[in-house]
């Protein structure tokens, strides 16, 4: 059975993630990746530099027709200018609404995709028992909508008791739900919490030296575009990417590493002409999912989901997100892995034009000519010309947002399998296998002398030496060889070659496949191709 505390316990038996500072007892949401952790995520990293940027300079067919895009890379700041974060809406609206329960002193944050109080962003709602759950939603909802003028955004969700509510009845029915209920009482007045982590500029540094980690990779990169298209000549439609560390201060740091303080995003900003925007995020959304099926997560695990026009964001056309069935959600549930969004000309033009004053309805802030900016933006030029056309526009975006420790957490999970094997006398036992795609494996091969003698040892570790030289390899002579397969199977090693006895007469060896226990014999001079042309 796969079980999340089963997965966090493997993780920290085998060096896949430690809590962060765990000898002073850990700081929550921050995790370090272990020997095996890290080779994980890179190879995650690295697979989707790969597949979207360096190996993607190709013919694609979007929408039917051939049409070439370039992909380029980006390593921006991780602290920027602080006029960035106004100009982006970060300053303004990258914020949580939060209550505390007086009784439990527990935690909640208003989910503004469910339209309702959650002990956690996960999904879960806070409230456990019957009527009483009844009638606290309504009263929490009714409470969250006054604060905030926020409407829960699916009518499916406002079910009271066995009656579904459509909005207008919603209003009209709240007064009649016990608005003098306990949970009144028990509840702080919600408070706005801005996400972005703090920091000061300068050794003497004062209020004016104020600025913040990056929340998101993204406007590193728009705030760059300019200088990409001067310095690469790219022609539109092209995408610059990014993978780097962002920082939220979240309020409910939960599940694992599902939901950290400071986590890795690889992000891409699709550039492309507004009459094009539309099939490019069709193009986007359906290669980001194809992406992670290729990878081994599995099609009934993952869903697409397309946001509702009242949940996208003022700008946007379209915002989709691939979600997975991580197995810390109840059933039925899903917890985002990637958001693919259609942004318009939004992040551009404000960074040329500065942003209006949003305190008035910070749900509809919107840049216009007419009204004078609270923020100023850069003022530089940031559109661009067609030198075939000679047409001159702002850009639209299409942006995909991964979360590379959400993206390890799922195939982690996926990976963690529990089936039956024969041990050295034939008889099955339980093992637990982490079945990870070849490509993410933190180790390729591992190499075992059966014996401790017979000049064994020496063949395995000349042999290491040259697989060690293409691709990361382990060589292991201690204990039974059954154990040593269950160790590897166990941090999803997907393949061990063994020296025995016939080695030194035929000079072959033994490959294992992890996932079918089939057994090859090989020669050992074509050991490192073989296991190369198994992995690639
Ligand atoms: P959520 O609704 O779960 O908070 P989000 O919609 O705020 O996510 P985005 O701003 O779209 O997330 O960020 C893009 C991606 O970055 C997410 O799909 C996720 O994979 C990753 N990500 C965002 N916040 C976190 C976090 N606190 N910890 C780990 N990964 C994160």
């Amino acid at each position: 059975m796969k079980s999340m505390e089963k997965i966090v316990s493997l993780c920290k038996r085998r060096g896949f993630l430690f809590q962060s500072s765990e000898i002073y007892g850990g700081v929550q949401g921050f995790w370090d990746y272990g020997p095996l952790g890290v080779e994980l995520k890179r190879n995650l990293k690295d697979a989707w530099w790969h597949d979207m940027i360096s190996g993607h300079n190709e013919l694609v067919q979007c929408d039917g027709a051939p049409s070439t895009h370039e992909m380029v890379g980006l390593d921006s700041t991780i602290i920027m200018h602080p006029q960035v974060w106004k100009c982006s809406g970060h300053y303004d609206l990258f914020h949580d609404h939060m209550v505390d329960c007086r009784e439990s002193k527990k935690r909640y944050r208003f989910d503004q995709v469910r339209g309702r109080w959650c002990e956690h962003r996960d999904k879960k709602i806070f409230v456990s028992t019957l009527a009483e759950m009844e009638q606290e939603e309504a009263e929490v909802r009714r409470r969250a909508m006054k604060f905030f003028k926020l409407r829960p955004k699916n009518a499916d969700e406002l079910t009271v008791g066995s009656e579904s509510l459509t909005l207008d009845k919603l209003d009209s029915t709240t007064d009649v739900l016990a608005p003098e209920s306990k949970t009144l009482d028990t509840l702080t007045e919600p408070r706005e919490f801005n996400l972005m982590f703090k920091t000061t500029l300068g050794a003497l540094g004062g209020e004016n030296d104020t600025t913040f980690l990056r929340p998101e990779t993204a406007q590193g990169i728009f705030v760059n575009f300019k200088n990409v298209v001067d310095s690469s000549r790219v022609k539109i439609p092209f995408g610059i990417a990014q993978v780097g560390k962002s920082f939220r201060n979240e309020i409910t740091p939960r599940n694992f590493t599902f939901r950290s303080r400071e986590f890795e995003q690889m992000e891409i900003e699709f550039f492309c002409h507004p009459d094009e925007s539309q099939k490019w995020y069709t193009y986007w959304r359906d290669r980001r999912l194809a992406w992670y099926k290729e990878l081994g997560l599995s099609d009934e695990l993952l869903i697409m989901r397309e946001h509702h026009k009242e949940e996208l964001a003022h700008y946007s056309v379209g915002t989709a997100d691939i979600e997975y069935a991580f197995p810390f959600l109840p059933e039925g549930e899903y917890g985002e892995l990637e958001g693919i969004a259609h942004r318009g000309d939004f992040d551009l033009r404000s960074h040329m034009e500065g942003k209006l004053d949003p305190s008035t309805d910070p749900m509809t802030v919107q840049l216009g000519e007419n009204g004078k900016p609270k923020y100023k933006g850069s003022g530089r030029d940031l559109s661009y010309r067609d030198l075939e056309t000679n047409e001159k526009f702002i850009p639209h975006v299409v942006e995909p947002s991964a979360g590379a420790d959400r993206g390890a957490l799922a195939f982690l999970c996926e990976a963690y399998t529990e089936d039956e094997a024969p041990d050295e006398k034939g008889n099955l036992q339980t093992r637990t296998v982490l079945k990870l795609h070849p490509r993410l494996a933190p180790i390729k091969a591992a190499i075992f002398p059966l014996v401790k003698k017979e000049g064994m040892p020496e063949i395995a570790k000349e042999l290491y030496g040259e697989l060690k030289q293409q691709m990361p390899a382990f060589y292991d002579e201690k204990g039974a060889v059954g154990k040593r397969y269950r160790r590897q199977d166990e941090v999803g090693t997907p393949y061990c070659i063994t020296i025995d006895g016939d080695t030194l007469t035929d000079k072959t060896v033994t490959i294992r496949d992890r996932d079918t226990l089939e057994q090859t014999r090989v020669k050992i001079d074509d050991v490192v191709a073989e296991i190369q042309q198994r992995i690639s």
